[in-house]
């Protein structure tokens, strides 16, 4: 018997298989899925067996694998499929996507053991290797004894099972993560440490390293003292999520039932579902779910990270009790490996969770329902790219199932589908017990300066925020910042504060006076002159959290305000502590970023402030205007869901954008047929297959050179296609890599051929790295 392995290994990465013997006393154990250990070159790799068949093209010997690694076959066939298809369709590779859909427990070293099945007989020679113990540790069995324990486990006499060395219980954990890969580590021993670290690829708790890996605490001290690894304490919990919510008895409105009942359960289907927010999908989705379940078949919700509030989960464990296991990052490695295996041995039917919630291991599965299906956060920018949308048609067509795409702002893309009949199109366009859509005002910036106002609130704002807590209401402001103040300027010559690796300035954090870098992590303290000419003049550019936290203060001495962005909740209760604490009406005004747009259910705000409308059209990507679109419905759709109208107001300087224009009338048609003019006009999806194409270097002349080949030998095929550039990225330099960009919108075939064939030649280079993002 021979198996394909795709193995691992940890710098330039090969897209292919190879093929290795299968030893006869694995043979009955082995399957695709499983991950072994074998030989590559000199070194022993992990891989992952693809095939498994009976002849090989390879024409020397083949060598055979040393070891099975897993007990449970982590991956069927549906995941290999899957891992292939997001290696050739995203640029990516094959072992990094397998690696994705195991949980990281799985990467770290655990025992394995094989352990008595009650009330079963022993043959003699399985009664001398276990004597009167009831498990043996699998490690250092001889090819013989292992050839009669997998007989046994396929007769059901004896159990596989995984065991990590120490449960693990205490709540606050010491975290390591890699810092500075740059700075070589002196010892074999660090060596040995930092590609271990390097290639888990996440910060892992220190008790591990040392207890399970067996890395001795000097090394790691050492490591931590040249500042090579870094360490932070998180704080872990074991308990279920409290519950919350009373289950109210709810009858559906016309709407709700003609979106339930036009969804075919058990055939494959791609449903839009536009509903506004307060709607109630929710309520929709429970009851398809519902349906699922009794069909014997299982479901699978995704939901933004930022989204997975108590609430939801809340509402979903009183609805289904022990059916539903949720999985997100905020859970432990092991809470996260539970849940996996809890999936993985059908104990539970329904999965809620983040983007890589998608690789579930569901069998069966009934419905795929994606929420706020127009969210950013789907797609995985990083090894291995994929979007969990594009993942969810594929296993919704494998599985012949419904994939519903709700949303309040649908994906433009997704929409124009639906509209052309690929899709189908549900519409809840009016909020559930007639409430209504909160009324928005635009307010022109430039307007309140011309008339001496300079504060980072309008008029209307000052006054509505009075009013809101002279009625004892509950106001929600927005911000696109974090931070006390963007960035540090010096007002005598104008230089700006950058991180010394990236092209970016520095953003101060009052707080803890630091200046740190948003890309790669640098901080450094503030500074207290210029560092170019030595004034003193320092001025902060920017209205971030803090300022508009001092300002409101000002306005309303006596008001409670309650802070919520990502430098406040750095701990795993504190967002929850925070909603809870809004929700129980003890702040007055919640002032946040983009964390407090998502889902949240409040039925006292009856009014939300957008500080800065402008600053999400000023990103630079050609998907700006959506973001800004969705963001401002999302944290309009936050006012009024109680039995008070709401009332929105939205500060901006471009007034006259037809994003804000739109968005001021809840118009989502409006704003989808601007949209969908200019991507037609310049070409971007859905009218074309788009690609960012960034060639990355240390050095600069290089990566433009890169660049311009690229570009050259794509424009050989491209006839209709389009390519521009090369251009720099934004930003040009990140942790002292040079970048050039290339926009590629492909209208034919054989450009995409082409962009295949030039990707892997990267994979060999040593100076000059390119990634391919499809938009
Ligand atoms: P969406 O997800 O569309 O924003 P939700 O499902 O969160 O909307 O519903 C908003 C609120 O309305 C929730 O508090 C929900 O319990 C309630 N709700 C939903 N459907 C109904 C209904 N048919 N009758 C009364 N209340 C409802
Ligand atoms: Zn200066
Ligand atoms: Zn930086």
């Amino acid at each position: 018997m021979i198996c394909s392995v795709v193995v691992d290994i940890e710098t330039k990465q090969v897209n292919r298989s190879f093929d290795y013997l299968v030893p006869s006393y694995l043979e009955h154990i082995i399957k695709v899925g499983y991950r072994v250990k074998v030989f590559f070159g000199k070194r022993l790799v992990v891989g992952f067996v693809v095939a498994i068949k009976n002849k090989t093209e390879y024409k020397k010997t083949l060598r055979p694998i040393c070891d099975i690694l897993d007990v449970y076959r982590p991956l069927n066939e549906e995941f290999i499929e899957l891992a292939k298809y997001i290696a050739e369709h995203n640029f990516s590779f094959y072992a990094s996507a397998l690696q994705t859909m195991i949980p990281t427990a799985l990467k770290i070293s655990y025992q394995k053991i094989v352990r008595l099945v009650e009330g079963t007989t022993l043959t003699l020679e399985l009664k001398v290797m276990f004597g009167s113990k009831k498990e043996l540790p699998l490690e250092g069995r001889t090819p013989p004894e292992l050839a009669l324990i997998y007989t046994a486990v396929e007769e059901g006499i004896l159990l596989l099972d995984t065991k990590f060395k120490k449960k693990r219980n205490e709540t606050l954990k010491e975290y390591l993560y890699v810092l500075d890969e740059t700075i070589p580590p002196t010892s074999v021993q660090g060596k040995k440490l930092l590609s271990y670290m390097l290639e888990l690829n996440e910060p892992i708790e220190q008790s591990i390293l040392v207890e399970d890996s067996g890395f001795s605490k000097s090394v790691i001290k050492t490591l931590l003292s040249k500042g090579i690894i870094g360490a932070y304490k998180k704080e872990v919990f074991y308990e279920e999520e409290k519950m919350m919510t009373e289950r109210m008895k709810i009858s559906f409105t016309e709407e709700q039932k003609k979106c339930y009942q036009s969804v075919l359960l058990g055939k494959q289907e791609t449903y839009v579902l536009h509903g506004v927010t307060g709607s109630g999908k929710t309520e929709v989705y429970m009851k398809w779910i519902e349906d699922v379940l009794s069909m014997n078949k299982t479901a699978l919700l995704l939901v933004p990270e930022i989204s997975l509030t108590p609430q939801i989960t809340a509402l979903f464990k009183k609805r289904f009790g022990e059916e539903v296991v949720i999985m997100h990052s905020r859970l432990s490695m092991y809470e996260r490996y539970s849940a996996w295996k809890k999936v993985l041995n059908q104990q539970v039917h329904i999965v809620i969770g983040a983007r890589s919630a998608i690789f579930a291991p569901l069998e069966n599965l009934g419905i795929i329902i994606i929420d706020e299906a127009h969210e950013q956060s789907y797609q995985q920018d990083n090894n291995p790219r994929y979007n969990a949308k594009e993942i969810a048609l594929i296993r919704s067509q494998t599985h012949q199932c419904p994939l519903i795409l709700g949303s309040a702002t649908p994906d433009v893309v997704d929409y124009y589908k639906a509209l052309n009949d690929d899709y189908k199109l549900l519409q809840m366009p009016h909020r559930v017990q007639n409430r209504s859509m909160p009324v928005c005002e635009v307010v022109d910036m430039a307007q309140e300066l011309k008339s001496g106002n300079k504060s980072v609130f309008s008029k209307q704002l000052q006054d509505q925020l009075c009013l809101c807590f002279r009625h004892k209401e509950q106001a929600i402001l927005f911000l696109n910042r974090r931070g006390h103040s963007s960035f540090v300027m010096c007002r005598s010559c104008g230089e700006v504060i950058k991180c010394p690796h990236c092209d970016v300035s520095l953003t101060f954090h009052a707080y803890n006076n630091l200046l740190k870098c948003h890309h790669c992590g640098y901080q450094q303290p503030n500074v207290s002159g210029c560092p170019a000419c030595g004034s003193d003049k320092i001025r902060y550019v920017g209205s971030g959290t803090q300022k508009v936290m001092d300002e409101i203060q000002n306005l309303i001495p006596e008001a409670r305000i309650l802070r919520v962005d990502l430098d406040t909740t750095k701990q795993k209760n504190d967002y929850e502590e925070a909603f809870s604490k809004f929700k129980n009406h003890e702040a007055d005004i919640l002032v946040g970023t983009q964390m407090i747009a998502k889902g949240l259910d409040f039925s006292d705000v009856t009014l939300v402030g957008v500080v800065n409308a402008d600053l999400a059209l000023n990103i630079p990507t050609y998907d700006a205007s959506m973001i800004a679109f969705n963001l401002i419905e999302q944290v309009s759709g936050r006012a009024g869901r109680g039995n008070r109208a709401g009332k929105v107001i939205i500060q901006t300087y471009k007034p006259e954008h037809y994003v804000i224009k739109s968005a001021k009338k809840h118009d989502y048609d409006a704003y989808f047929n601007r949209e969908i003019e200019l991507r037609r006009l310049t070409a971007m999806p859905p009218f074309s297959q788009a690609f960012e194409i960034t060639i990355c270097s240390k050095d600069a002349s290089k990566s433009f050179e890169e660049a311009q080949n690229i570009i050259r030998s794509l424009k050989k095929t491209a006839q209709t296609s389009i390519i521009l550039g090369p251009a720099e990225a934004l930003p040009f330099k990140v942790s002292d890599v040079f970048r050039f960009t290339i926009q590629l919108k492909v209208l034919e075939d054989a450009v995409l051929d082409k962009l295949r064939e030039i990707y892997p030649l990267y994979q060999s280079n040593k100076d000059v790295d390119i990634k391919i993002k499809r938009m």
